[in-house]
């Protein structure tokens, strides 16, 4: 899934599902599976305190309400469904089309 800071999206998982925010920031990981966002709003990591670990000093993974990408999905601003995506390529412009809508994401 390829996400982008400013886009909105629902929480899928958890105690927050159904919440919506947009995107602040998108922390990756060497390891591509430990990419992380930070949600407007959600803020689940407080939630389940006891299985951060805060003591580790510099880890950008241990962002206060880091989500892991796997708990959230991208929200249609068109038609406000989550969104099925699409790729197009445009002169050379990579642009992501919802499959519901047929709109332009980017
Ligand atoms: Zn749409």
């Amino acid at each position: 899934m390829k996400l982008k800071k400013g886009d909105l999206v629902e929480l899928i998982t958890g105690e927050d599902k159904g919440k919506r925010g947009k995107i602040l920031e998108i922390v990756k990981d060497k390891d591509k599976h430990q990419t992380r966002v930070v949600v407007e709003g959600a803020n689940l990591a407080k939630k389940h305190k006891k299985t951060q670990r805060a003591d580790r000093p510099g880890g950008i993974i241990d962002l206060p309400n880091s989500l892991h990408i796997s708990n959230i999905s991208l929200v249609c601003p068109k038609c406000g469904k989550l969104a099925k995506i699409r790729r197009e390529k445009t002169e050379g412009k990579r642009t992501r089309i919802c499959k519901l809508c047929n709109e332009a994401i980017d």
